[in-house]
């Protein structure tokens, strides 16, 4: 295996150019028959451990890695998590699922596999999850990031044979800054709005964007925040879990109050919406890796957009990618057409595999968005 980095400044400039005269490769494909794990019509199945990974229709067992809407699913008769996962999955999937916890880097047993959970720095409980059978090491990423995050473990980096990783981002034109300075970014348009006297409303995914904004602000201020009423929720688990976040108190919308010089934290799907109404005049941001894209935010009509992911950037995806000594890599999510090429030029075995995994817009809060927005809907944060 050749683990040098060729040069990417030519995909950096000219992406189009650098394809001409190309043959395109269909790259998706489902896996070998005797692959470990596989891409099946029912999610990432493991038959030699009896499990699904993050099942698309219901399974016997369902092992999760974390709780947003596109790997977390209902109906599936016996669940297995992370510890941190487990209230954020009751509240999404119902109080009455069938769940156990396993906690990080604990081995368990499952049918012919030894299975474990490993932190994904995506959000907080989020997983990556490796099996092993006789010599073979399989690790599916989930979703993951390996920025600094207050409301999570870190990432932490798993030696294996095939990885299975998330592709979200997999573009060099995607590339983040930290949430410290995201969070500098928004503190100081807050301060713009206070002396302008308007509220200031901030869309953010309502699972771990909002309470990592809600976590860097801190350095920032210590002023309160009102949050929407799918986010109050989700933020009273992380602070039940031991996360330090702002003040907040949930929005009342019987009351009639001026929120001017306030801080509003929503989610996407409230954008455009008769919610909005409340707050007159309002300056309006939106925290996504999308924003990293220009012309993203005026054509989805916010005033400002701020650059925050909580999934790995290009060279994050490559870091993890040549640091595991993994020699098949196999991806998910979105359009990793450039990512398997480039891993091929380095010598890999690498594949699309096609899954049903959205992005995290797929939360139900976020199901308005469509037409409040008028946008793909295609948006991962
Ligand atoms: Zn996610
Ligand atoms: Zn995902």
């Amino acid at each position: 295996m050749n683990n040098q980095l060729i040069d990417v400044s030519v995909y950096l400039k000219d992406k189009e150019r650098y394809n001409e005269g190309r043959p395109n490769i269909i790259m998706h494909t489902s896996s070998d028959n005797n692959a470990l794990i596989k891409a099946t019509a029912n999610g990432l199945v493991c038959e030699a451990g009896e499990f699904v990974i993050d099942p698309w229709e219901p399974a016997e067992l369902a092992l999760i890695t974390h709780a947003h809407a596109d790997h977390a699913r209902p109906g599936s008769k016996r669940y297995i998590a992370t510890p941190d996962s487990v209230a954020l999955l009751q509240r999404r999937l119902g109080d009455n699922i069938n769940i156990q916890a396993v906690n990080y880097n604990e081995s368990i047993k499952l049918g012919n596999t030894s299975v474990s959970f490993h932190p994904a720095g995506h959000v907080l409980g989020s997983a990556q999850i490796r099996v092993e059978q006789a010599d073979d090491v399989w690790v599916f990423t989930g979703d993951f990031k390996r920025d600094f995050d207050p409301t999570c473990l870190p990432f932490e980096l798993v030696q294996c044979d095939t990885l299975i990783t998330e592709a979200t981002f997999a573009l060099p034109v995607y590339r983040w800054q930290s949430g410290r300075e995201v969070a500098a970014e928004i503190a100081h348009w807050w301060n713009l709005n206070i002396d302008a006297n308007r509220p200031s409303v901030l869309f953010c995914y309502s699972l771990g964007k909002a309470q990592r904004v809600l976590a860097e602000l801190m350095h920032f201020t210590d002023r309160s925040v009102f949050l929407h009423g799918a986010v109050a929720p989700l933020t009273q688990i992380y602070r039940d879990e031991g996360v330090s976040m702002l003040p907040t108190q949930q929005l009342d919308l019987k009351e009639k109050r001026n929120y001017n010089a306030e801080l509003i934290i929503a989610p996407p799907g409230a954008a455009g919406s008769t919610w909005m109404r409340r707050f007159k005049g309002a300056s309006t941001g939106f925290c996504s890796g999308w924003m990293r894209v220009r012309g993203n935010r005026r054509r989805r009509g916010y005033d400002r957009g701020f650059v925050l992911s909580d999934h790995a950037d290009w060279s994050a995806l490559i870091q993890t990618i040549t640091e595991c000594g993994a020699s098949r890599i196999l991806t998910t999510h979105g359009q990793s057409e450039t990512l398997v090429r480039y891993l091929r030029e380095l010598g890999y075995d690498a594949s699309e595999l096609t899954t049903q995994f959205t992005g995290d817009d797929a939360e139900p809060d976020a199901t308005h968005q469509q037409a409040a927005t008028g946008s793909s809907g295609k948006d991962k944060s």
